[in-house]
C-alpha cells in the first residue's frame, strides 16, 4: 500500500463508524490522516527488509506514539480532543495491520527481532 492509501483508509473507516453523529471537524480527520500515514513518513521503506528493520513498524513505537497522544489529548482538551487521539491510534494501528497483512512487519522491532539477524 501506499502512503496515501495508509491515510485515506482510516478516514474512511472512521467516517463509516461516524456516520450518524460526526462531530470531527476537518482538522480532526486531517490528524487522523497524517497518523495513518505517518509510520512510513518516519521511516521510509521501499523493499520488505527495510519494512522489517523499521522501528516506526513495530508494536514498541506504537504504544509509545499513543501514549504521546493521550498526553497532548490531556494538555489540549479542547483542540485535541481524546476520541480524536484514540482514532489517530487506530489510523497508525491500521497500517501496521496493513502492512502485515501485505508482506509482514517485524512486530516487536528494536525490541526483539524475528528476521534472524
Ligand atoms: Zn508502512
Amino acid at each position: 500500500m501506499t502512503t496515501v492509501t495508509h491515510a485515506l483508509a482510516p478516514i474512511i473507516l472512521v467516517k463509516l463508524f461516524r456516520l450518524k453523529n460526526d462531530t470531527l471537524t476537518k482538522y480532526d480527520y486531517l490528524w487522523i490522516a497524517i497518523s495513518g500515514g505517518l509510520a512510513d513518513v518516519l521511516n521510509p521503506h521501499i523493499y520488505l527488509i527495510d519494512r522489517l528493520t523499521s522501528w516506526s513498524h513495530g508494536l514498541p513505537f506504537w504504544v509509545v506514539f499513543t501514549l504521546t497522544l493521550l498526553a497532548i489529548s490531556l494538555c489540549f482538551r479542547r483542540k485535541f480532543k481524546l476520541q480524536v487521539a484514540l482514532f489517530c491510534s487506530f489510523a497508525y494501528a491500521l497500517h501496521l495491520l496493513f502492512d502485515g497483512i501485505s508482506g509482514g512487519i517485524n512486530l516487536h522491532y528494536p525490541i526483539k527481532t524475528t528476521t534472524g539477524e
